[in-house]
């Protein structure tokens, strides 16, 4: 669950004459756990910056962030930058295992832990397609390949809040729809652990993409400008409902900088 309330983020300029600047206004947002989020906006718009101060990176000026877990636990938080944020000199097996073998660490765990972990590894990059690559260095594979191994490292650490940073983005159009269905598969499998919903949060700059994965579509311009419930959630371009296109149509708008918000 993430909770916000009136929050505020302004990056401070070295340059004394200009003001510090104001990216995010009176954010509030609550998302339920076990939903997935999506946050579409121009560029600008404060996208990576909201996912930035979700994950702790960055503090916000203003208000209030509260994130639980279900259990009412710290919440375990996965990041996935817009790069990636693979390691070059770890090898695809070992930048998959990061997250999760910190986590491990951390907590103590066992060697018997540490080989489950391994073996869940394991059959995450076969689902992923790339088993054959877990030798291979980062530079050795292709961005599609790469855009995989984050997210396994993601499934793998299994978070409680998944936070991503437009995550298909750096793919061509048909890699772009093979991964974003392993998501949407990997997003369904997580499901069945009833104990610990996973809440995802999303960013992308895509209509279509957002109205294929969101269940519920934040557009947000250095404010939140809408918040909407999807009903069209794993319909295709193709599906030709006229009630699918208007939402659609509504969404463009919205994203529109002239276009104001709805009330
Ligand atoms: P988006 O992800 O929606 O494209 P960002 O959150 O990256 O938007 O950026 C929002 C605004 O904040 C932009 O105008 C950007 O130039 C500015 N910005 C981002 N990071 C910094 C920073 N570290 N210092 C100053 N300004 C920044
Ligand atoms: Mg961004």
């Amino acid at each position: 669950m993430i909770t916000i309330k009136n929050l505020s983020v302004a990056y401070t300029t070295d340059d004394k004459a200009r003001q510090n600047k104001t990216v995010l206004a009176d954010i509030g947002l609550s998302l339920s756990a076990g939903t997935v989020n999506i946050v579409i906006g121009p560029s600008g718009g404060g996208k990576s910056t909201l996912l930035k101060v979700i994950a702790g990176l960055l503090r916000p000026t203003a208000g209030s962030l509260e994130l639980t877990a279900a259990d009412g636990r710290q919440p375990v938080i996965g990041f996935m930058p817009q790069s990636c944020g693979l390691l070059p000199w770890e090898t695809i097996e070992e930048n998959v295992e990061l997250a999760a073998k910190l986590r491990l660490k951390k907590s103590g765990a066992s060697a018997a832990d540490c080989g489950t972990m391994k073996a869940q590894a394991r059959e995450l990059m076969k689902q992923l397609g790339i088993d054959a690559l877990a030798g291979c260095y980062p530079s050795e594979v292709s961005g599609g390949q790469q855009q995989r191994a984050a997210l396994g490292r993601m499934f793998l650490l299994n978070p409680d809040i998944l936070l991503m940073d437009e995550p298909f983005s750096a793919l061509d159009e048909l890699t772009r729809s093979e991964v974003r269905q392993l998501f949407a598969q990997l997003i369904v499998s997580r499901r069945q652990d009833e104990a610990r919903p996973m809440t995802v949060l999303l960013v992308t700059h895509q209509v279509e993409e957002a109205v294929l994965l969101g269940e519920k579509i934040i557009v947000l311009d250095g404010r939140v400008k809408a918040v909407l419930d999807n009903p069209y959630r794993g319909q295709g371009q193709a599906s030709c409902s006229g009630e699918r296109s208007e939402f659609v149509h509504r969404l463009r708008r919205l994203l529109d900088r002239e276009g104001g918000s709805e009330p």
